[in-house]
């Protein structure tokens, strides 16, 4: 089973036999991540965490994750068939907040619909729930729920060290962005943000970034809705990469979108994408601020990317970007990290 590249051979040759030991005998050579994403000419890229909860938290911080690029906060309530309280939200988040005493938290509101259904929160007939009232348009119909959500978060803050940004999950237009950031101003919440997970507000970053202070890509939805590709149907499962070219493209107008007038808001990745270390090192070029992952990947990420340079970065972003395939793209990319060989990546 390759879990990076999401495959499972249920009947392998000798070939592939033979490279999943070489891959075992080699994981070990891996150098756990020193704490501090850098490029080899020092260009800091800081390698953050995505966590559902306390424990996650926990365990991200003792493998010297740099913060969380998302906590998927509807993880803490998935067994629910109603609300969690104020009081019960607050604390949750809390949980996360202390593992990072003076770091970067980036929480996202509720995420439900799709393949995460919260019966308080999602209709569970909708013919097409991945096109549906999901993420943050649960607002639309469920009213209340997000601000006491925000309350909870602004009082966890209160309570707590870390540096927390708090961001919308599936946000499609310019206007949507304006009415988070403005019922996370009357919460008291200093740093709202949205998700990058919509070619909509991939297309749209420019004016999406004038409502709020960053952005974060979710390469996972993306991907899915970029190509029209059901992210959890396998037989799409070529057609749901992130490798493919749309998707980079739709990476680097985000990217372009956020420098647009001299903003200058921080753009990261928080879907898997940010897990593939030759990817991530692509995503570096395409000028992604941070990357956050499951922590298990920090240390591989953090041993490709110090191998080049920005500039090389950027290059193999170019190459990415001009390959006419996904498999092509991340064929040629990885010809040219010679570590990742070394390394049984
Ligand atoms: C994403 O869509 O890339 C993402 C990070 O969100 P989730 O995987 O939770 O939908
Ligand atoms: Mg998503």
């Amino acid at each position: 089973m390759d879990g990076a590249a999401g495959l499972i051979t249920a009947d392998p040759d000798d070939s592939q036999r033979a490279a999943a030991e070489h891959w075992a005998a080699t994981a070990s050579l891996l150098a756990d991540f020193d704490g501090t994403g850098a490029t080899a000419d020092g260009h800091l890229v800081p390698l953050l965490a995505n966590v559902g909860g306390a424990k996650d938290a926990v365990a991200a911080a003792k493998l010297n994750a740099q913060g969380v690029g998302l906590f998927r906060t509807e993880f803490c309530f998935l067994e629910r068939d109603t609300e969690p309280t104020v009081d019960e939200q607050a604390a949750a988040y809390k949980g996360v907040f202390d593992a990072f005493p003076g770091k970067k938290v980036v929480l996202r509101t509720l995420d439900a619909g799709a393949d995460k259904p919260l019966p308080f929160l999602t209709d569970a007939t909708e013919p097409n729930p991945a096109l549906g009232v999901r993420g943050y348009r649960t607002d639309f119909t469920t009213p209340g729920v997000l601000e006491r959500q925000l309350q909870a978060i602004a009082r966890a803050e209160q309570e707590s060290e870390a540096d927390v940004w708090v961001m919308a999950p599936m946000i499609s237009t310019a206007e949507e962005a304006a009415r988070f950031a403005t019922l996370c101003a009357e919460a008291g919440i200093k740093t709202p943000g949205v998700m990058v997970e919509v070619p909509s507000a991939a297309l749209t970053a420019e004016a999406i970034l004038r409502e709020v202070g960053f952005a974060s890509l979710g390469t996972n939805d993306l991907t899915q809705y970029a190509m029209a590709a059901d992210r959890q149907l396998g037989p799409l499962a070529a057609l749901n990469t992130p490798w493919q070219p749309a998707v980079l493209r739709l990476v680097g107008l985000t990217v372009e979108g956020s420098a647009a007038e001299g903003h200058n808001k921080p753009v990261g990745v928080c879907g898997e994408a940010a897990a593939d270390p030759a990817l991530a090192v692509v995503l570096t070029g395409l000028g992604v601020s941070t990357l956050s992952m499951t922590a298990r990947s920090l240390a591989a990420v953090a041993a490709v990317l110090k191998t080049v340079t920005l500039a090389e970065a950027q290059e193999l972003a170019k190459l990415a970007l001009s390959a006419p395939s996904a498999t092509e793209a991340r064929a040629w990319v990885r010809a040219k990290l010679p570590i990742l060989e070394e390394l049984g990546l």
